[in-house]
């Protein structure tokens, strides 16, 4: 109890401690000399003088207005709400965290769900946010917090980008500014955009130059009173008004700072000058955007600038490739348990590394070239005695259709085959063998609540699909292949946890209870 009560004593006074020197000249040096310091980091000092930022009143300005619109419409999201209602510090750093390792390249309204049942008991549900490696690395670093720090959380966003797995520079800053308040900008896909735009930044954003100057212009706006509420509000303003596409100008809280809203009104009132007959009816119809003439943030060709696109003109990403085309050779491997006849599949564990890390699924292998229908089957029967050895025939192997996925980027095509036993004597799996991967023997709902990808879900419906209305099987009724009827698909399903508790990544309360030894 007392340390609670100290934990909220520190934060009341460091809030009171900001706010003190919020107006004071002292502090307006302080942001002077900040600027000045962060100027050169950037490119040069000339480049700087034309993508940052006017002076300290246009910064105080730009905070003032995003703060108080952010405090106006920011949406209600749980980890924000635990962020502020939270006083243990190391329960609120791992909230965050959790929120920020969750929404990496996922929106809000996917995660929501997600991140609400953490809140209760997190188990293998990680796989359906797509984005595979961050749940192994959450589960790692949470892992290290517990043994190497005795449950103390990094308390900078120097250490946490440090010794965490899993966090980079933008989760380290977002967890220190949100948590406990470390000055420090953040750099995401939203602030990206509300930089490049509110700073008319051309450059490719991906840009190592690029990059280095949106950080140093968040760290020099960045509110020292509001850190966190700040970060959040430049990315809220991303996500909810300065949008990727249609963005909202007139209802933006900083339209009157935009470089890029202010070039798109300069090239209108050209336009219509020209019409109306004007002697600047000999100008271009193209804006003044390259204030400093050329510089490695500037668009790199004037002519780039689309009139249609207005500030959509910025920021800029290099042409996307296209994503790879790859054929997989995977099979559905089923059996039936002696004692109730329950069927069970097959389904072996990925490396750690690499696409789909450590996730599970039906034996797969990446065809190097096309094959024929026969080669295939061959190739299948081969990976299937390695695994499972002499017990695999050809007879018992059916081809059961195609199954397309697309990753970000590959375009995957799965081949689906299926191998069926009647009974629990295929269990020779070669489990002595150091390069057999680890394997498991599921029933349908062990499947759904183990870590799969979704691709291997679309396989495991097309195999569900089938059985239903071909009758595959002898037996090949819904309760003899374990599946339902679409209408009965999501009624009353109850998560019972799989038994692999040993993997288990623990709920906030849990990660935090002392002495209690269950692993991870
Ligand atoms: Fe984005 Fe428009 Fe606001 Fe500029 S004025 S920051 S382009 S929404």
């Amino acid at each position: 109890m007392s340390k609670l009560r100290n934990a909220v004593m520190v934060r009341k006074t460091s809030l009171k401690r900001k706010q003190n020197v919020e107006h004071s000249p002292q502090r307006k040096r302080l942001c002077r000399e900040r600027i000045k310091e962060e100027s050169p980091r950037i490119v040069n000092v000339t480049e700087i003088d034309c993508h940052s930022f006017k002076d300290l009143t246009e910064i105080c300005s730009i905070r003032a207005c995003l703060l108080s619109w952010y405090d106006k419409n920011k949406r209600e999201l749980p980890w924000r709400r635990m962020a502020v209602a939270e006083s243990d510090l190391n329960k609120r750093t791992y909230a965050v965290w959790v929120s920020e390792i969750m929404l990496q390249q996922t929106q809000v309204a996917t995660v929501i769900s997600y991140y609400n049942k953490w809140i209760q008991e997190v188990n293998e549900m990680w796989s359906g946010l797509g984005y595979y490696s961050r749940g192994r690395r959450l589960h790692e670093g949470a892992q290290k917090v517990l043994s190497e720090f005795n449950g103390e959380m990094p308390k900078s966003a120097e250490e946490l980008q440090k010794l965490l797995p899993g966090v980079g520079r933008y989760t380290a800053s977002a967890i220190a500014s949100i948590s406990f308040g470390q000055v420090t900008g953040v750099v995401d896909g939203n602030a990206v955009r509300v930089l490049c735009r509110t700073r008319a930044i051309g450059a490719d954003s991906t840009s190592s130059a690029v990059t280095e100057a949106l950080w140093a212009l968040a760290n020099i706006l960045v509110d020292p009173v509001r850190p966190g509420d700040f970060n959040q509000a430049v990315m809220e303003l991303g996500a909810i008004v300065c949008t990727p596409k249609a963005p909202l100008c007139s209802e933006c809280p900083v339209q009157a700072h935009c470089r890029a809203y202010q070039q798109v009104i300069k090239e209108e009132k050209a336009v219509s000058k020209r019409l109306l007959g004007n002697t600047m009816s000999k100008l271009s119809c193209t804006p003044d955007i390259e204030e400093c003439g050329s510089c490695s943030l500037c668009l790199l060709d004037r002519k780039s600038w689309v009139s249609s696109l207005g500030v959509m003109n910025f920021p800029r990403k290099p042409a996307k490739k296209p994503p790879r085309t790859e054929r997989t050779l995977t099979c559905v491997v089923t059996r039936k348990r002696n004692t109730d006849d329950t069927e069970e599949y097959f389904i072996i564990q990925r490396p750690k590394f690499g696409l789909l890390a450590g996730l599970w699924e039906f034996p797969s292998i990446l065809m190097e070239a096309e094959l024929t229908e026969t080669k295939q089957k061959h190739t299948i029967l081969d990976r299937l005695a390695e695994l499972m050895g002499s017990s695999v025939t050809e007879a018992n192997l059916q081809h059961l259709g195609e199954v397309v996925h697309i990753f970000s980027h590959i375009h995957q095509t799965y081949h689906v085959y299926i191998n069926s036993f009647s009974d629990t004597t295929v269990i020779t799996v070669k489990q002595e063998e150091t390069e057999c991967p680890p394997f498991r023997w599921v029933t349908k709902a062990e499947f759904h609540q183990s870590a799969v990808s979704t691709a291997m879900k679309k396989v495991f419906r097309l195999y569900g699909n089938l059985c239903m209305n071909e009758k595959l099987f002898n037996k090949g009724d819904k309760q003899e292949c374990g599946f339902e009827t679409y209408g009965e698909k999501r009624k009353g399903r109850k998560h019972t946890g799989p038994k692999d508790s040993g993997r288990r990544q623990l709920s906030m309360d849990s990660f935090f209870r002392p002495a209690v030894k269950e692993p991870l």
